[in-house]
């Protein structure tokens, strides 16, 4: 239930900041996008788009520099806030996961059994980890190298989904009729539907967060050796693993991958 409660809180926060953003993106001002944030020369970055901006530039930006370096302090500070509080894809592809193992909530919103052995409630355990979203970010900078311009960026279902609430928004307050107002849904959903586990297995950005969000020392759980059956007493429990709505496995990092750590 403390689980469900929190899920609708990152929920509602990610809900508040995509409509303060897009409202705001309509505004004199504006206040930029899920791309760029801020105002005009004071704009944090994605540091995807930052740094694959400048590898088709060929030259370091200092607004992409700083937005890097910045994005990953906070990374190393709390992990991965974006990920966890403000990215919308993370809560559209756990919609898609509802009922696979990770995923307890969708199962009339009970854990299946209580997490009582870690001592924080979530993210990682130790170290980084190497895995196939590390293989499409190279593939992200390296297309872009080749191109000339930021490849992944066209399919980034991140940029697609703010995209497309600007289209809806423009269709419904202007009449604006494009064919991307179909088009870039019609993307979104073919990566949720074919790319399930997009978060876990495929988003660079998610990659290149969790090269430094392991060296986060703020939120890590811990696990409790006397509670912890594995540990203390050296069962062949997974409890923990299977009542984590992320699928995250204290004991076996390597096994189990979040949007959190
Ligand atoms: S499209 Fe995606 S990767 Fe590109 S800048 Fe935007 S959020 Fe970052
Ligand atoms: S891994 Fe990528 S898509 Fe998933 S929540 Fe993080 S930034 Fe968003």
């Amino acid at each position: 239930m403390k689980k469900l409660k929190t899920y609708r809180l990152r929920f509602l926060i990610m809900l508040a900041l995509l409509a303060v953003v897009a409202v705001g993106y309509f505004t004199a001002g504006g206040i930029g996008n899920f791309c760029g944030i801020g105002f005009e020369s004071i704009t944090l970055l994605c540091p995807l788009g930052a740094l694959l901006a400048m590898i088709a530039e060929r030259t370091a930006i200092p607004m992409a520099v700083i937005s890097v370096a910045v994005v990953l302090l906070v990374c190393i500070v709390l992990g991965k806030v974006f990920c966890a509080w403000a990215c919308p894809v993370h809560f559209l592809s756990r919609g898609r996961k509802k009922g696979d193992k990770g995923d307890k909530e969708g199962k009339g919103g009970k854990v299946a059994s209580p997490c009582s052995a870690c001592a924080s409630p979530c993210g990682k355990a130790k170290g980084i980890k190497i895995d196939s979203r590390h293989g499409i970010l190279a593939a992200a900078l390296g297309s872009t190298l080749v191109f000339g311009f930021p490849v992944f960026c066209l399919v980034c279902p991140i940029g697609l989904t703010f995209a497309t609430v600007l289209l809806v928004m423009r269709l419904f307050a202007f009449g604006d009729a494009t064919w991307t107002v179909v088009a870039f849904p019609a993307i979104i959903a073919l990566e949720i539907l074919l790319l399930p586990k997009w978060c876990q297995r495929f988003c660079p950005l998610g990659a290149l967060l969790s090269l430094f969000s392991g060296l986060n020392r703020t939120f890590r759980p811990q696990v409790d050796a006397e509670k912890c059956l594995r540990e203390g007493r050296g069962k062949a429990c997974n409890l923990c693993e299977q009542a984590c709505p992320e699928g995250i496995n204290l004991h076996d990092v390597a096994a189990g991958e979040t949007t959190l750590n």
